[in-house]
């Protein structure tokens, strides 16, 4: 059978909340806030307001030797909240271009200070950061990458600090920083960052992670001078129960990548937070090959910063990090009901993140090209849910505007799902 007769294209026209209506007026839940950039539902009246109205009055203008409010106020307001020392926004428009920009800036921070040896990355076993080909090069999952590997660098590749099917282990954490601080011990000197997704490897199939394990990471970039890009393009903005993941270690990263739910999914911007240090060593007024050249033509777009600033609006209203550790508890009385099937391993969340694995009958994951993840995908649709499983994952990732009720029905929908997937 052909992909096109197994995956029928579903034609949306409109959403609800976090429902999404077919052209057949059939309603779909989006259990992946449509690929984890939706986090207040389709069509939020507060952000399509403040889209429509900074559509009337700027929608777009050139961001260099020029400003505007959006841009300026949604800086502050990040920087306000992802705190000291991140004190400096860059601007770009998609979370690959994000990672671009950060492996850019940290390799010619080196070479602006007298260290240009400092060359190369280092990545974790199955990490994602995106798929032009600088962020494809530092992606680790295979399906993505393969085809391209003779047009990529060649990043540095350290374990996982992940436990069996993405489980949260304190050894395995501890495992893998050892191991992180021994190619750091052989390679430091060409090594200019480490880049990691913190506390969740989202496209890896939603592994997660001990938070003691990126405090550790932070303490061995202090040790060999190296930078600690975060990449919370996915993480980011609550998703995994505090505004950034990387708080959950009490660190700061030297670069922090955002995107996805930036604009709360309304439009694509992305940006890179950094300090005052990669700053100075770039400001320059004269002699352009010291500073940063990374220009995209819809830098800072004021229809985007105004979505971003509207989101945020919601965040300062309303007790989004409260409901959502409400909501997690719900996913975790849910799941609990698959805690022995057989054909069930690894039931884990972090925040707004809950996946499970699907294994054979002795326990041992399927084969990939069995795509039974598929089957969980084509089921959930038959009871109106959109689930997308990565591989033999199963998750939800659910817009925060979701109900109780809603995440038990998802996870009961997912639950039939893997029946019709193990038989
Ligand atoms: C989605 C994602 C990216 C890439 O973002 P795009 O906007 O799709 O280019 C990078 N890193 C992580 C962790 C992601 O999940």
């Amino acid at each position: 059978m052909h992909d096109h007769e197994w995956l029928p294209l579903i034609p949306i026209v409109r959403g609800e909340g976090p429902w999404l209506v077919s052209a057949d007026g059939a309603r779909y839940f989006d259990g992946v806030s449509s690929w984890w950039v939706n986090l207040f539902g389709h069509a939020h009246p507060r952000i399509s307001a403040a889209v429509a109205q900074q559509a009337h009055t700027l929608e777009h203008v050139i961001l260099a030797g020029f400003t505007h409010p959006p841009a300026v106020d949604l800086a502050e307001r990040l920087v306000e909240l992802v705190g000291a020392p991140l004190t400096r926004v860059f601007y770009a428009d998609s979370g690959s271009a994000a990672i671009e920009v950060a492996l850019k800036m940290s390799f010619h921070y080196w070479r602006n200070v007298g260290l240009p040896r400092k060359q190369r990355f280092i990545v974790l076993e199955g990490a994602y950061h995106g798929e032009t080909l600088g962020a494809l090069s530092m992606t680790q999952v295979p399906l993505y990458r393969e085809t391209y590997g003779a047009l990529l660098l060649d990043p540095i590749v350290a374990p996982a600090p992940t436990g069996a099917f993405g489980v949260i282990d304190a050894g395995a954490s501890q495992a893998a920083a050892a191991a992180l601080g021994a190619l750091l011990e052989t390679h430091a000197e060409s090594v200019a960052a480490v880049l990691l997704e913190p506390l969740v490897q989202c496209a890896a199939g939603m592994r997660m992670h001990d938070p003691a394990y990126l405090a550790q990471v932070r303490s061995l970039c202090d040790r060999y001078n190296v930078h600690l890009i975060a990449d919370e393009i996915a993480v980011g903005f609550a998703r995994t129960g505090t505004m950034f993941a990387h708080q959950q270690a009490g660190v700061m990263p030297d670069f922090l990548c955002v995107g996805k739910g930036l604009t709360g999914g309304y439009l694509p911007l992305s940006c890179v937070l950094t300090g005052e240090a990669v700053y100075a060593a770039f400001y320059d007024e004269y002699r352009t090959l010291k500073a940063f050249l990374h220009s995209h033509s819809y830098t800072g777009n004021p229809l985007a910063c105004a979505a971003a600033l509207a989101s945020l609006d919601v965040f300062a209203s309303e007790p989004v990090l409260a409901r959502n550790a409400e909501l997690g508890l719900v996913l975790d009385t849910a799941l609990a009901a698959l805690a022995d099937h057989p054909h069930v391993r690894g039931i884990r969340r972090t925040g707004m993140i809950a996946a499970f694995d699907l294994v054979d009958a002795h326990g041992a994951p399927y084969a990939w090209q069995e795509r039974r993840g598929l089957r969980v995908y084509q089921h959930a649709l038959t009871e109106g849910a959109l689930l997308r499983p990565l591989g033999n994952t199963v998750y939800f990732m659910p817009p925060y505007v979701a109900s109780a009720e809603e995440l038990r029905w998802l996870v009961a929908v997912a639950a039939r799902g893997v029946e019709r997937a193990v038989t």
